[in-house]
């Protein structure tokens, strides 16, 4: 048997419902035992140091593990942020842990393993983009780990991994490309460092109501036939492959259950792409629509 390389991955929660967390728990091929206990590609094995929910450790001696991993294990190691990152009154509103008596903020814990991880994953829209800590009024001045990364010069290569939440294989598909074939080239992210894989054609591309659509059938009302455009549907400007991936163990998906899309994967989610049940103007389509 050959060794097993182990790549160490810590998981922060900032700002944000712990919304992803459930979602990426939820993950079905590899399940989450497959990708935290067995070898999750042939001889590699993600260990998982850190994780607000599913850790056993708790207290002061967990946060050494946060302190030996950025330390032992520099530029060795994956860094996964879920939530955005409150900055006002230098981040005091959102804190992990204490040092000597005093509170660390997120905001703290994110300078400092971000700028010694081997790779920054943001997960969901709080991180991506701000979501909706970060819609106004933003009472907590919440940023997206991209601005923070940005701000304080931190030049560790990050993806972002927008939804509200992330769709488990979004997560994993990227998690696998990395240790397959290292970070991802700047040619398979989008201008928003989304994965190409998965954010490269927006749902109205692949949406089945979009016969209904091209011959300028809408649906009143919620349960009628019909394209839900006049409804407020956000697919025509929300980049994912929701309608051919789908949720849930592959059973169904927003427009399919009934519902608009809201563009939880958009940049504009939440405050640009409000009031979500408004019909969006067609002239903001993108032009390839
Ligand atoms: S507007 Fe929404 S419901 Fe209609 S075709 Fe586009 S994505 Fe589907
Ligand atoms: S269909 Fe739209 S709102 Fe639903 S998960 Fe996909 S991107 Fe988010």
């Amino acid at each position: 048997m050959g060794e097993v390389l182990e790549v160490p991955a810590i998981w922060i929660q900032a700002a944000g419902c712990t919304g992803c967390s459930i979602s990426i728990l939820n993950a079905d091929y590899p399940n989450i035992k497959n990708l935290l206990i067995d070898e999750v590609l042939p001889k590699k094995h993600i260990n998982l140091r850190f994780h607000p929910n599913i850790m056993a450790g708790q207290g002061e001696a967990i946060l050494e593990v946060l302190k030996e991993t950025s330390t032992e294990k520099k530029g060795k190691y994956l860094l996964i942020i879920e939530g955005a990152v409150p900055t006002k009154d230098n981040g005091i509103y959102g804190v992990i842990g204490e040092r000597e008596g005093k509170p660390i903020t997120m905001l703290e814990w994110i300078r400092e393993l971000s700028a010694s991880a081997m790779a920054v994953a943001a997960l969901g829209s709080c991180a991506t983009f701000g979501g909706i800590p970060k819609a106004r009024p933003n009472p907590t001045g919440c940023k997206s780990v991209g601005e923070i990364l940005e701000e304080y010069g931190i030049k560790t290569p990050y993806v972002n991994i927008p939804g509200c939440p992330p769709h488990p294989d979004w997560f994993v598909g990227t998690l696998a490309s990395i240790l397959l074939m290292g970070l991802p080239r700047e040619e398979d992210l989008d201008e928003l460092r989304r994965p190409k894989l998965f954010f490269s054609q927006t749902i109205h591309e692949n949406c089945p109501r979009r016969a209904y659509y091209d011959e300028r059938k809408f649906a009143k009302k919620f349960g009628e036939p019909g394209c839900l455009y006049e409804l407020g549907c956000r697919g025509p400007v929300t980049y994912s492959d929701c309608p051919v991936r789908m949720w849930n163990g592959r059973v169904n998906w927003c427009v399919g259950s009934g519902a608009t899309c809201i563009g939880c994967c958009s940049e504009g989610f939440l405050d640009e792409i409000s009031p979500i049940y408004v019909k969006l103007e067609e002239a903001e389509f993108p032009k390839e629509v």
